[in-house]
């Protein structure tokens, strides 16, 4: 005979972590479980600006609520398996991501600015040939939780999410492990939590998209962020850039600029510039032909240059741009009239400048073919995090 099928007996539903859900998204949620839109604003206040993760301690929410909270959510940022602090001041965070990976965020403080560093995958598939985190391979995107949970981790290290705490996090930039286009969804609900004013209040000019050109992805940006744009030049012309990066044999210069200036043209306050981030690599991408060929190539399109002095690491043979090059390269530039920057090497006696972020990347998944922005399922050992470095 048949049993009476049990209807109550259904499996009890998986909590959610609040961190994963953007400001929008929150108030979705808590209208799907019958509770008013306003407690989105409330959770989010105690969460990201008070650093509270226990529903227990949230004064202003009902007994009841707080119980049925439990019961169906959890607020849990990725743990710090390790910091480190420089003489000067910049702080790396090593981060437990599920799954047995890790990855680095960087804290770089500069007078009344600091900038955080976030990373948005673990490891990055596009393996640009002159970066450690390329080296480590991929193995999977970050999650909203834990890309804004690099932000809340932060900001709590620094006594800024408690009341009237210093702001120290005043800015953010997706320069850390990962390519943030590539993760498309989960780092647009992160800077829509970054630039809440319920939550971290960073403004729009003070997030910074950084990417090697992932066009398709950036066609679409403008549709969901008005965050400054940074582009992964590297050189100014494709037989070049396609040694270096990679996806540009798939999305060459004229292409990516041409979206990348849409992107910027399209954003409501004018006069915006859009960043060209250029690593310079010792006889490379370091002649003055190249910076006069630069020159030419940006011409039309809103920009400030930053330069950046390769930082080596053990799986590379580039060298670092020499002094000499550096400032020949730099002047040609000015004199063009684009205002240009050096990227100055912070945080070096801990390992946390740029291309040095490697994290550890478990189950790697590197493509067997390069320049294809997809991965396959072959996975490899994992890297020990001190081979990078
Ligand atoms: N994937 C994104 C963001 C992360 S990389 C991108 O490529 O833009 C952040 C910046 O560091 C990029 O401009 C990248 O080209 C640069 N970079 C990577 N490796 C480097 C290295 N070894 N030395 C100096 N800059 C490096
Ligand atoms: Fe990925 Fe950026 Fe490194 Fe290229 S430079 S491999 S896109 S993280």
């Amino acid at each position: 005979m048949l049993e009476p099928v049990n209807h109550s007996a259904e499996p009890a539903p998986e909590k959610i972590n609040l961190l994963e859900l953007a400001p929008a998204k929150l108030i979705d949620w808590f209208v799907s479980i019958g509770e008013k839109p306003f407690r989105a604003t409330q959770i989010l206040k105690w969460i990201h600006q008070l650093g509270v993760t226990d529903f227990e301690q949230m004064s202003n929410i009902s007994k009841d609520l707080r119980a049925k909270l439990a019961s169906l959510a959890y607020v849990e940022p990725p743990k710090v398996l390790k910091q480190w602090d420089s003489a000067d001041g910049t702080r790396k965070f090593l981060f437990e991501v599920a799954g047995g990976s890790a990855v680095e965020t960087v804290f770089i403080p500069d007078g009344e600015r600091g900038t955080l560093c976030v990373s948005s995958q673990v490891g990055c598939s596009l393996d640009c040939s002159f970066c450690a985190t390329g080296k480590q391979g991929f193995n999977r995107d970050l999650t909203v939780a834990e890309i804004i949970g690099q932000v809340f981790v932060a900001a709590q290290s620094f006594g800024q999410l408690q009341p009237k705490g210093p702001r120290k996090v005043t800015n953010v930039v997706f320069m850390g492990m990962g390519e943030p286009l590539l993760n498309f969804d989960n780092v647009v609900d992160a800077i829509n939590l970054m630039m809440d004013d319920n939550c971290y209040g960073i403004s729009k000019r003070r997030v910074t998209v950084s990417t090697s050109g992932v066009v398709p992805a950036l066609d679409r940006l403008g549709q969901f962020t008005d965050a400054c744009l940074a582009i992964s030049l590297h050189a100014p012309n494709d037989e070049l850039r396609n040694t270096l990066v990679p996806i540009n044999r798939k999305y060459p210069i004229a292409e990516l600029l041409a979206s990348a200036k849409r992107y910027i043209e399209g954003l409501p306050d004018t006069h915006r510039k859009m960043t060209i981030e250029y690593t310079l690599i010792d006889h490379v991408n370091d002649r003055p032909e190249h910076a006069h060929q630069l020159v030419e190539l940006l011409r039309d399109v809103p920009v400030k240059i930053n330069l950046i002095p390769f930082n080596p690491f053990k799986l590379s043979n580039y060298k670092r741009v020499s002094n000499n090059a550096l400032h020949r390269f730099k002047n040609i530039l000015m004199e063009a009239g684009y205002t240009t920057t050096v990227r100055t090497t912070r945080g070096d006696d801990i390992d946390a400048a740029c291309g040095q972020l490697a994290g550890s990347v478990n189950d790697r998944t590197r493509r067997a073919q390069r320049h294809r922005a997809k991965v396959d399922t072959e996975a490899v050992k994992i890297l020990p995090l001190d081979s990078l470095s």
